[in-house]
């Protein structure tokens, strides 16, 4: 089968490989049917991620089952699905709590050797381990492009605007509009505040932004924590929730709030330290929350309010291609020429 494999720092190609099997009783064989570029797919390009040599990329997907092991009890061959980017077991300690993304058996597609071994989404079949946690069924009369970013971006976008701890009238900064950034300005608005103001320095990205209800600021034009404190009246916002995840982000989402606000950090970190400002956390009586999307527990209400017309996460989708010019896609995406890529196989 067709596959985008990783073949070196800088270096990711369409190759034949394997088409894979089930070998256990839980896991799914999935026929992908659509894939998506990500940001994290840019850390593997760049080294900032490890990943083996001809492993295959991709952990946005979607597609039709077309086998399932003889545990599998969620889904039978023709069904629609999107997967969670991650596997997990639902009956592990952490699961029993609820935090799915610190499963013991967690593994995250398209991530190669160093997390879990598990395949990828931007090719034309992928195993799916733990089928019946790990995927949800796609509504019927739901559209791909509708669905795939239930797995990862979209969950991410509400993972963070759930726990910024909106409240109705309030005043959200959502610093970074990429395409978790505009997940979390489509999801803010969920929580009832009165405006949303969206960071960033991209002209094409704000204007998204704006599309989807967010009031842009443009970094490059404006000290953007200046400009949330002028429009607050020199408050600052009550929440931030930071999607980018370089420091100086961090910095702008800490800096942006008011005193008694909360900081909820979605972007993945730049670096693995630095410097955290405890004083201004203590003097400000700051909630500061950081972490990665626990998926699975918001697939389900995420493709309910998709049904109800209350989120409309395909409207990012910049770019249509197929799977044959995903380098392309990859140099197109890095470059920033766009907001987000759908791959068709
Ligand atoms: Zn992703
Ligand atoms: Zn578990």
């Amino acid at each position: 089968m067709k596959a985008l494999t990783f073949q070196g720092i800088g270096d990711v190609k369409v190759t034949d490989v394997p088409k894979p099997a089930i070998t256990g009783s839980g896991e799914a064989l999935i026929k992908v049917t659509l894939g998506a570029v990500c940001g994290s797919d840019m850390h593997i390009l760049h080294g900032h991620t490890p990943m083996n040599q001809g492993a295959v990329l991709g952990h946005e997907f979607v597609g039709v089952v077309e086998e399932v092991g003889s545990e599998v009890k969620r889904f039978k061959a023709g069904d629609r699905v999107v997967s969670s980017f991650f596997t997990s077991c639902g009956v592990c300690a952490f699961c029993r709590k609820g935090w799915f993304n610190q499963c013991v058996d967690k593994g995250t597609f398209g991530h190669g050797e160093y997390f879990g071994n598990l395949g990828g989404g931007q090719s034309e079949f992928v195993v799916v381990p733990l089928a019946d946690h790990s995927m949800e069924p796609i509504p019927q009369g739901m559209t791909d492009e509708q669905a795939i970013f239930v797995g990862d971006i979209l969950a991410t976008g509400f993972f963070g605007a759930e726990r910024a701890e909106i409240k109705p009238g309030d005043v959200v900064a959502v610093v970074g509009a990429g395409p978790v950034g505009l997940m979390a300005t489509m999801c803010a608005q969920l929580f009832g505040p009165a405006r949303v103001l969206v960071v960033d320095m991209v002209d094409s990205r704000l204007e998204t932004a704006m599309d989807l209800g967010g009031i842009p600021i443009n970094a490059k034009l404006v000290n953007p924590v200046e400009a949330i404190r002028a429009s607050t009246g020199g408050f600052g916002a009550d929440a931030s929730i930071e999607c980018v995840g370089l420091l100086t982000a961090v910095d702008t989402a800490v800096q942006a709030v008011r005193g008694g606000g909360t900081i909820s950090m979605v972007g993945v970190p730049s670096t693995t330290i630095g410097d955290f400002p405890y004083m201004r956390m203590w003097l400000k009586s700051l909630t500061f929350r950081a972490g990665w999307c626990n998926v699975q527990a918001h697939m389900r209400p995420l493709l309910d309010l998709i049904t109800a017309g209350r989120l409309t996460p395909d409207r990012i989708i910049s770019h249509r291609m197929k799977l044959d010019q995903a380098e392309e896609a990859y140099r197109m995406f890095d470059a920033r020429e766009a907001t987000k890529i759908v791959l068709t196989p």
